[in-house]
C-alpha cells in the first residue's frame, strides 16, 4: 500500500513538472513516504532526512516532504522538532499533494493531518512498473488489534465506488498494464460504507460482488489481491477466485499467532481453529492455492508454549511464504503499554526460529512446481544476469528463466520449472511440438 501511495504522489508531482532525479543530493524537492509500522520503519526516515536538512541551510529553496503513515503519527511535532521541513502530510491528503505544494510554494509551512473524506484521485500514478499494477479499493481500518497503529494513522474505512475502481482498471488496461493487484488493508471489509443490502441482508457490493464486476476488463490477464482478514474471510471468495479464470490462486490472509489466548489479546477475533479451517477450505477447492501470511512474535506475555503454537501453525500448514515481524511497541497502541514486555533477545530469538522455519517449510512447497510448467507473466530483465527474465507464476512465486526482455515483457509465458529454492524458481521456456 505504501508503495501504491508512492507512485500516486509521483504521479501528482510529475503532473504539475517534476522530473525523477537519480540523485537525492541533486534534487530540488524531496518527498519521503513514511512507514511507522514498525520501529525501525521509523528510525529509517530521520537518518535519512539528516543530510538533506544540513543541505536545506546551503540551500534555501530545497522543498522537504514528509508524507506517509509517520507524517500522519507525528505530525506537528515533527514540524516543530525539524523547522526545515515544509510539509508534513497523513496517507488521506495524498489525492490534495497538488494543492499543499502550492501553499508551501507561497511561502508556507503546512501540516495536513487532520481526517478528511478522500477525494477521486485525477492524477494518473507514476507506477513503478510496465507490468502489473496497483489499485486500492479500501482505505484505511476500522480494526482493533491492540498492537496495530495503521487505524490510527490511516483512518477510518472507505471503500472506492465500484464505478472509479473499474473506470481506474479501464485506464490501466489501455496502458497495456496485464495485471493488477486490488489493495485494502482489511479487504473484506470492502463495501460495508457503501449504500444497498441484498435480500440476503448483506452488503450489496461487497469484495466478492467487486471482482464479478470487474473481471471482464478487457487486456486485464491476472487478477490479485491483499490483505484478506481471516475474521471476515468467506467460502463465497474462495468460490468467486475459482470461478473467475483471472483470479490468481494465491491468498495472503495474516494469522498473527497460532495461539488463542495471544490472538484474543491481540483482539483478532478469531482463533487458530478457525484459520486452519480457512486454509482447509481453501485447499478443497483449490489444492494447489498458494498461501502466504503475516505473523507477529515476541507480543507483549507471549510465552515459550505459545510461542511454539505459532511454530506449530506454521508447521502444519506450510506457508508459501510469510511476512514474519519481531513485536513492535507502537505509540498510542494498547499493547504498547501492558506489563510483560519481552526483551529484545527473546524476540529476535523467536523470530530467527521462526524465520528458519518458513525458510524450510517453503522449500518444501516449492517442490511442487519441479518439472511442471507454470504460466509466467514477465515483468523485468534480471538485473543480475541480463540473460535472464524475471516474472511471477500464478502462485506468484518469483520465476527466472532465459529470455530477452524486449520481446517478452508483459507477455505471459508457459515455463518448465528445472530448479526450484526456497521462495523462487528457474525453468526454460516450454515449446509445444
Ligand atoms: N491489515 C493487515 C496488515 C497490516 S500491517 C492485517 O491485518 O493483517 C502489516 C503487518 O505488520 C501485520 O500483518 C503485522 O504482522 C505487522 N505488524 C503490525 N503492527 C506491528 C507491530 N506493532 N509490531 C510488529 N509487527 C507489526
Ligand atoms: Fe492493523 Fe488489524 Fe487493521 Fe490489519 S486489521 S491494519 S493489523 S488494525
Amino acid at each position: 500500500m505504501n508503495k501504491a501511495d508512492s507512485e500516486r504522489m509521483g504521479g501528482t508531482l510529475e503532473n504539475i513538472g517534476f522530473e525523477w532525479s537519480e540523485d537525492p543530493n541533486q534534487a530540488s524537492l524531496i518527498l519521503y513516504n513514511t512507514c511507522t509500522i514498525r520501529n525501525n520503519a521509523e528510525q529509517k526516515l530521520y537518518s535519512y532526512l539528516g543530510k538533506q536538512v544540513k543541505r536545506k541551510h546551503n540551500q534555501p529553496n530545497l522543498t522537504l516532504v514528509v508524507a506517509g503513515c509517520l507524517g500522519q503519527q507525528e505530525g506537528e511535532d515533527l514540524l516543530r522538532r525539524i523547522p526545515e521541513l515544509d510539509l508534513v502530510m497523513g496517507p488521506q491528503h495524498i489525492n490534495r499533494l497538488k494543492d499543499l505544494l502550492q501553499q508551501v510554494f507561497d511561502g508556507n509551512q503546512v501540516v495536513a493531518t487532520e481526517p478528511i473524506y478522500i477525494m477521486e484521485d485525477i492524477t494518473k500514478p507514476r507506477r513503478d512498473s510496465q507490468v502489473t499494477a496497483w489499485v486500492n479499493v479500501i482505505y484505511g481500518c476500522n480494526e482493533h488489534c491492540t498492537y496495530c497503529v495503521v487505524p490510527s494513522v490511516r483512518g477510518l474505512e472507505q471503500s472506492r465506488t465500484p464505478e472509479a475502481i473499474k473506470k481506474e482498471i479501464w485506464e490501466i488496461a489501455r496502458q497495456d498494464y496485464k495485471e493488477i493487484t486490488l489493495l485494502g488493508q482489511n479487504i473484506d471489509a470492502y463495501g460495508r460504507d457503501l449504500p444497498g443490502i441484498t435480500k440476503e441482508g448483506r452488503h450489496k457490493n461487497n469484495f466478492t460482488d467487486l471482482l464479478y464486476y470487474i473481471h471482464d476488463v478487457p487486456g486485464i490477464e491476472r487478477i490479485r489481491f491483499a490483505t484478506s482478514h481471516p475474521r471476515y474471510f468467506t467460502e463465497r471468495l474462495i468460490k468467486a477466485c475459482v470461478e473467475l479464470p483471472k483470479l490468481c490462486e494465491h491468498f495472503h490472509i495474516p494469522f498473527q499467532s497460532g495461539d488463542n489466548e495471544v490472538l484474543k489479546h491481540m483482539a483478532r477475533g478469531y482463533t487458530h481453529n478457525k484459520y486452519r479451517q480457512i486454509i482447509h477450505t481453501i485447499r478443497e477447492y483449490m489444492p494447489d492455492a498458494a498461501i502466504s501470511a503475516d505473523a507477529i512474535v515476541g507480543f507483549p506475555g507471549e510465552t515459550e508454549k505459545q510461542f511454539e503454537n505459532t511454530l506449530k501453525l506454521v508447521e502444519d500448514i506450510g506457508f508459501d511464504q510469510l511476512n514474519t515481524a519481531a513485536y513492535s511497541p507502537r505509540p498510542g497502541t494498547p499493547a504498547a503499554l501492558w506489563d510483560g514486555q519481552l526483551r529484545e533477545e527473546v524476540k529476535n530469538d523467536r523470530l530467527q526460529r521462526l524465520n528458519h522455519l518458513v525458510a524450510l517449510k517453503a522449500a518444501e512447497r516449492s517442490q511442487r512446481y519441479m518439472g511442471r510448467i507454470e504460466e509466467v507473466l514477465v515483468e523485468y530483465q534480471n538485473p543480475k544476469d541480463k540473460t535472464q527474465v524475471v516474472g511471477r507464476n500464478r502462485g506468484n512465486r518469483l520465476t527466472f528463466f532465459t529470455g530477452d526482455i524486449s520481446e517478452l515483457k508483459g507477455k505471459l509465458v508457459n515455463v518448465r520449472i528445472t530448479e526450484v529454492r526456497a521462495f523462487s524458481l528457474t525453468g526454460i521456456i516450454f515449446e509445444e511440438e
